[in-house]
Order: C-alpha cells, then sequence, then structure tokens
C-alpha cells in the first residue's frame, strides 16, 4: 500500500487514440479526436469525506490524498483528459456531449487488471457545453454509496473510491423550475476497467470519421476484449456479442433487484456491461413497472423500470449501427440484435427460477411468473419485502407476508393464496431457500434512505453515509439490528418529497 504516486500509472488510451492539440481550453466542438488533455480545478477546502478500503485495497493505495482526489495537483505518472463522446438522449442523437465534468487521472495496473481512476465534479473541460463541469455532495453521496451497494449486491457496476467535499458552493435548480439554490460540491473518484460507452463510438460514427472509429475499436478490443479478434465479419461479431450479452446480464440484475437507472442513453451506456452514470437513478418499492425516478421523463416514462429490457435492446442496436463501418456485410450485425433478446431471455428466466427458489426454469413457469407480476400490482407491495418474506415463507399462506403491503385490509387474499398455492406445489413444498436469499436482497439503497443520509451529510454529519455503507456491504444478510430502521417500506414522509419519489438529472 502507498501513496497515488506510486502506483502504476499507464496512458494507453492517449497513447493509442487521436486526440486534442490543445490542453483545456473553453467548451468547443472538438472533431477527429478520442479526448482533450485537461487539468482538474483544484477544491478551495477539499475534505475527504467517504472512502473504499476495499477499491483502495485493490488498488494498492493508502487512504488520505483528499487533495489530489478532490482535483488538486496531478501527480506523476497521471496524465489527465476528458473523454470525448456523443450519443442518443431520450431517443434523439445529442451530437458531442462529454466527458463535461469528468476527468481521468489515469490507469493503474493492478493484479486483478489496469483500472481506470476518473474524477467527477472536478471541474470543466472542452465538453461542459453550457454547465460548470461540477457536481453537488447529494448526487455524489448518491453515486458512492449506490454504486458500492450494486456491488455487494452482485450487479456489474463502477465503483467508487472516495468521495471529497470541495468547500466549493455550486448553483443549481434541484427542479428545473426557477428555483436556484447554492449547494455544497463535492468530487467522486470512480473507478472501472474504462468508462467508454456505446457514445464513444458513435460520434465517430454519426460524424462520418471512420478512421478514427476503427483506431478507438482497435484500441478497445485490444486492451479490453484480447480474447476477440477484429480480423473478419465473424470476429466483429463474436466481440459484439459479448457486449451484447453482459448488457442483458446488467439489466435482468437491474430489473431482480428493482434497480431504475432512470437514464438509459447511449452515453449512459458502458461497453463492459456496468451500471454507470448514476444520476437520478431509483428502486421500486412498490412494485409498478412503469415507475421512472426521473421527472424529466415523467411523461413519455421511456426509461421506467419494466422497459428498461426493451430499451437495452434500442441501445444495442445504436451501438451495432457504429461499428457498421468495420464490416464487409454490416447486415449481419442484426443476428447480435436477436443475441442480446435471446440472451435477456435467459438471464430473465434464471433470474425469476432465482427469486422464486426454482431449481431449474421450466417453459410451464413463464405463466406463474406471469400472474405474480399482475398480482404485485394490484395493490400498493413493497417489492423488496415482499421477494425477502417469500424466501422464508413456510407455508402458503398470504396473512404470512401481510408485511410487504402497505395497507393490509386490501390484500386481495384469495387470489394470493391461489398463486402460493400454484407456487408451492411447483417447488413441492420445498422451495431453494438458498437460492432465494441470494437472489432478494433484504436491503437496497431505497430513495428515502440516501435522502437521510444526504440531509445529514449536507450539515456535516456523515455517519448516516458510514452506517447504509456498512449496511449495504452485506445486502442479502439478516443484519437484525438493522432491521427496525432499513428493513421498512418507504414512510409517508417520503411519499413526495423531492430526491426521494422525485428525482432530475440537476446534479
Ligand atoms: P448525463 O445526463 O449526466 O449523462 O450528462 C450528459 C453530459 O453532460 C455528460 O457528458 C456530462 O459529463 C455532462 N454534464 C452533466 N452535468 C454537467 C455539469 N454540471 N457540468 C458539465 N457537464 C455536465
Ligand atoms: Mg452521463
Amino acid at each position: 500500500m502507498g501513496p497515488l504516486s506510486s502506483l502504476k500509472w499507464l496512458n494507453r488510451f492517449l497513447d493509442e487514440t487521436p486526440g486534442d492539440s490543445q490542453v483545456g481550453g473553453p467548451a468547443r466542438q472538438v472533431p477527429n479526436v478520442c479526448w482533450s488533455r485537461v487539468l482538474p480545478t483544484p477544491a478551495p477546502d477539499p475534505r475527504l469525506r467517504l472512502w473504499s478500503n476495499e477499491v483502495a485495497a485493490q488498488l494498492n493505495l493508502s487512504k488520505g490524498e483528499g487533495e489530489t482526489l478532490g482535483g488538486g495537483e496531478p501527480v506523476d505518472g497521471m496524465d489527465t483528459y476528458a473523454q470525448r463522446y456523443g450519443g442518443h438522449q431520450f431517443g434523439n442523437w445529442a451530437g458531442q456531449l462529454g466527458d463535461g465534468r469528468a476527468i481521468t487521472l489515469g490507469e493503474v495496473e493492478t493484479d486483478s487488471g489496469v483500472l481506470e481512476l476518473q474524477l467527477k465534479g472536478a471541474g470543466v473541460t472542452p465538453y461542459s457545453r453550457f454547465a460548470d463541469g461540477k457536481a453537488v455532495l447529494r448526487s455524489s453521496i448518491r453515486e458512492f454509496l449506490c454504486s458500492e451497494a450494486m456491488y455487494h449486491l452482485g450487479v456489474p457496476t463502477t465503483r467508487a473510491l472516495s468521495l471529497v467535499s470541495t468547500g466549493e458552493d455550486v448553483m443549481r435548480d434541484i427542479m428545473y423550475d426557477g428555483n436556484r439554490e447554492l449547494e455544497q460540491g463535492a468530487v467522486v473518484c470512480r473507478v472501472a476497467p474504462s468508462f467508454i460507452r456505446f457514445g464513444s463510438f458513435q460520434i465517430h460514427t454519426l460524424m462520418g470519421d471512420e478512421e478514427t472509429l476503427r483506431i478507438l475499436v482497435e484500441h478497445v478490443v485490444r486492451n479490453h476484449f484480447p480474447e476477440n479478434s477484429l480480423d473478419s465479419d465473424e470476429g466483429i461479431i463474436e466481440w459484439a456479442k459479448v457486449i451484447a450479452s453482459s448488457t442483458a446480464e446488467m439489466i435482468a440484475h437491474w430489473m431482480r433487484v428493482g434497480f431504475v437507472h432512470g437514464v438509459m442513453n447511449t452515453d449512459n451506456m458502458s461497453i463492459h456491461g456496468l451500471t454507470i452514470d448514476y444520476g437520478p437513478y431509483g428502486w421500486l418499492e412498490d412494485y409498478n413497472p412503469s415507475w421512472t425516478p426521473n421527472t424529466t421523463d415523467s411523461s413519455r416514462r421511456r426509461y421506467r423500470y419494466g422497459n428498461q429490457p426493451q430499451i437495452g435492446a434500442w441501445n444495442i442496436a445504436r451501438f451495432l449501427e457504429s461499428i457498421s463501418p468495420m464490416m464487409d456485410s454490416p447486415e449481419i450485425l442484426k443476428d447480435v440484435l436477436e443475441f442480446y433478446i435471446s440472451e435477456y431471455e435467459r438471464y430473465n428466466d434464471q433470474m425469476w427460477a432465482g427469486k422464486l427458489g426454482i431449481s431449474e426454469f421450466e417453459e410451464r413457469d413463464v405463466e406463474l411468473i406471469t400472474e405474480l407480476n399482475i398480482l404485485l400490482q394490484k395493490v400498493e407491495t413493497d417489492m423488496t419485502i415482499f421477494f425477502r418474506e417469500l424466501s422464508k415463507l413456510e407455508q402458503p399462506e398470504i396473512n404470512d407476508l401481510k408485511f410487504a403491503f402497505y395497507d393490509e385490509d386490501s390484500i386481495p387474499k384469495e387470489d394470493w393464496n391461489l398463486w402460493l398455492a400454484k407456487w408451492w406445489n411447483r417447488v413441492e413444498g420445498n422451495p431453494d431457500r438458498g437460492i432465494m436469499v441470494q437472489n432478494n436482497p433484504k436491503y437496497v439503497l431505497r430513495n428515502w434512505m440516501a435522502q437521510l443520509a444526504i440531509d445529514a451529510a449536507e450539515k456535516g454529519d456523515y455517519s448516516v453515509c458510514e452506517s447504509l455503507y456498512e449496511l449495504l456491504k452485506s445486502p442479502y444478510d439478516e443484519q437484525e439490528e438493522f432491521e427496525s430502521e432499513w428493513y421498512q417500506k418507504r414512510p409517508e414522509w417520503a411519499r413526495h418529497r423531492v430526491g426521494c419519489s422525485m428525482l432530475s438529472c440537476s446534479s
């Protein structure tokens, strides 16, 4: 373990792909490049507030260095830059987007592979458009806690190393309604094999720059998919299938734990199938497939919980279009889309079998699952509690699951007992409880939980953040000492509160 300067730094992305000749500079279009060198903006009063011992251990990094991790001077070996990418936002091509406020410090060679370290919120880049390049404490806490919680839930995700408060206030209009307020600024250092997105390819293809596209794809496959080869159309298809499959797997996990990303734009889709860019995400409380936490999307609900698998397909289609100039016969790329769909079905079947304690999924289970989905929506039912209590059920009796319902009197008990009897019969009175407990978490980062941590942190008290962080490191364990506080349905105060039921992209 040592300081940042003792790590083995690499700069493969800068060495192997074309970049901007200017360092930093104003917001502008930067054609035909993959990145611009840029220095982070130092924080006036950096304070290290949250730290992941696990991520640090992976990097072989000792705790500290709030200054550098808050945007201070890079250490020897770092070569800091912002990536250039584009994306489809809410279904429309939006051109050049980012990184508007993410600055990569560099890549680090570790025993478990190369990891990229990136600061989010450390100031403007040529891609900041009209914004300030900063991030607020509220959204930084949400990213830190949720990405770590997702990791421990077994959901593929980027991770967080640190959260530094900057001591600088940032102006935000949280609900885009003209009510601007000063909020505390913060910087998260996040970690992943890379932060390359579908939009990283799209920007070149849609701007007609096939040469840069080719260099970037070669860089990506060489460094991140060494098993794959670009020598033939078949090779490219195989590589694209790896991305399709990992995307399907990630989304099946989201569905399993009730996570709604909220902004599945193509610039927020990692090529590694990792959950990335935690913004106005949310967790289902009552099981409502048309729920989205993102108020910006509340009329069309494009990114609602139940639509995430379909949006995954739409995004994969955009990814395939973006690599089509690499192919002699691009029409065969449609096989990859079909592969995504069949992979998603496979993961989805496995996921439901796991949630219901069925050792081997069979076609006849589709009916059972469909009926369950309908029943769960009849009255307000807490998704997490329902499945967790189901994992412990000793007889097919809905009264034993009462805790999952918001209003006990409204439970359609007859319908439920019919369904429970069917399920009980299917699992022969002996559901695989081991599988169920591993698939049905007891604790997830409900929006109101994150909000309580934020409320305290904004007053300088990080103890709620710390205790949630501990809790969410073992989301499948009973942890009875936390039950009365955190194994609970959404409290009434959270029903209509900004940050709990309503979120925006303002962060
Ligand atoms: P998002 O909707 O958060 O995925 O962001 C879309 C693009 O806007 C990304 O390139 C972000 O880096 C950029 N962006 C978001 N917030 C800011 C900000 N406060 N300052 C500069 N760029 C931003
Ligand atoms: Mg983003």
